[in-house]
């Protein structure tokens, strides 16, 4: 039987869209693909809340790919801030590791967020690139990325912002903000199948593809982006053979995200978020995530004891799957609910049921 998915992506999704995936003998240079690439790409600003202004991107990766593509944006010796609000903002350090750039690292406490007042302090240091994640999905925590980029934006030349566990569950104004480089994962909010990411880029952040790459070469937006603009006016091409049932699964996701429009998609997935935090607050747990910092996509869940993964896998039993916490300074302490994609309040009110039975 099949289980109510509530994880932190995949999460709930939708038949349609999984079965528009399945594209028996449709190549890559067809004008079927060559189609949903196009919408897809368009499909990217729109829930990116960006213009034309924005160069867009379909990557045959996944989410860490998409943050390892960022590299093809950095210049050697760089000066790099990093606001990290647990596990995923950490995972820059993997990467930034391995480039000849300089970083320094703000890291919050679990459910918390760097401060913009710290981010403000750190910046008289003299930075030339600023990174965070919107919705840190180890924690449940939302940046507030738009009071940020205003103390950010004229003194870095580059914003980058992780929007994998955000875009399209939560409000965003990539452009307005004056964020260069927004970017998510099929699999996330956006409820298509994985197997690829979607990244946006400001015209300044394009025209650092002018420099001297130090990007790994399947990696390389200078790569990429001939065939996404060929893709956008009709034209086929080849770089690397693109996730073509994938690609289909994410046109058809971002026709049904237009149908419903992203306002109202941000409003269901608040009332979903709402559902979830009280009843958790009812039985007696505690939501990770400081108030005024929680995401309408992630709930973590603390517990005053160990045994979050027992609750995990009982639950499942009973038809629904959670998540259980990485974050290394809680471990079997906390769980996660995903309430992103095609979510709806019936899933929220199993959800709880099922917890219930299961805490008590
Ligand atoms: N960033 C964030 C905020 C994420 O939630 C995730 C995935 N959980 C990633 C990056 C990595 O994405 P992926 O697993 O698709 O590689």
């Amino acid at each position: 039987a099949r289980r109510t998915l509530m994880h932190v992506g995949p999460s709930v999704g939708n038949l349609d869209v999984q079965i528009s995936s399945v594209v028996p003998d449709v190549g890559f240079a067809s004008p079927e693909f060559v189609g949903w690439m196009a919408n897809a790409l368009e499909g990217a600003r729109y829930v990116m809340g960006v213009s034309r202004n924005y160069s867009s991107f379909v990557l045959p990766y996944s989410g860490t790919g998409a943050m390892e593509s960022v590299t093809s944006l950095l210049r050697k010796g760089e000066r790099v801030l990093v606001a990290s609000n647990g596990v995923f903002g950490d995972r820059w350090e993997g990467i930034l590791s391995r480039y000849p750039v300089r970083y320094k690292f703000l890291r919050s406490e679990p459910g918390k967020a760097v401060s913009v007042q710290e981010i403000d302090r750190e910046l008289q240091n003299g930075y030339d690139v600023f990174i965070t994640t919107h919705v840190e999905t180890s924690t449940g925590v939302r940046m507030p990325i738009e009071e940020v980029s205003k103390v950010v934006r004229d003194r870095v030349s580059l914003i980058v912002v992780d929007g994998v566990a955000s875009v399209g569950g939560e409000a965003v104004s990539a452009e307005d903000w004056k964020v260069d480089v927004f970017f998510t994962a099929s699999q996330k909010a956006v409820g298509a199948q994985p197997g690829t990411s979607l990244m946006v880029c400001s015209g300044r952040a394009m025209e650092r593809l002018g420099g001297e790459s130090m990007a790994p070469f399947y990696l390389d937006l200078r790569n990429w982006k001939p065939i996404m603009d060929g893709m956008e006016t009709g034209i086929g091409g080849y770089f690397a053979t693109p996730p073509v049932g994938a690609v289909a699964s994410l046109s058809r996701a971002m026709d049904l995200i237009r149908n419903e429009g992203m306002k109202e998609r941000v409003r269901r997935h608040e009332r979903v978020a709402s559902i979830i935090r009280e009843g958790v607050e009812e039985m007696g747990l505690r939501v990770l995530a400081e108030e005024g910092l929680r995401s309408n996509t992630v709930t973590a869940v603390l517990l005053d004891r160990e045994g979050a993964g027992e609750i995990v896998k009982r639950s499942m039993e009973l038809g629904i799957e959670f998540a259980t916490g990485p974050h290394p300074a809680l471990r079997d302490r906390y769980f996660r609910i995903g309430h992103m994609g095609w979510v709806q309040e019936k899933d929220a009110f199993a959800a709880l049921s099922v917890l219930r039975r299961v805490v008590s």
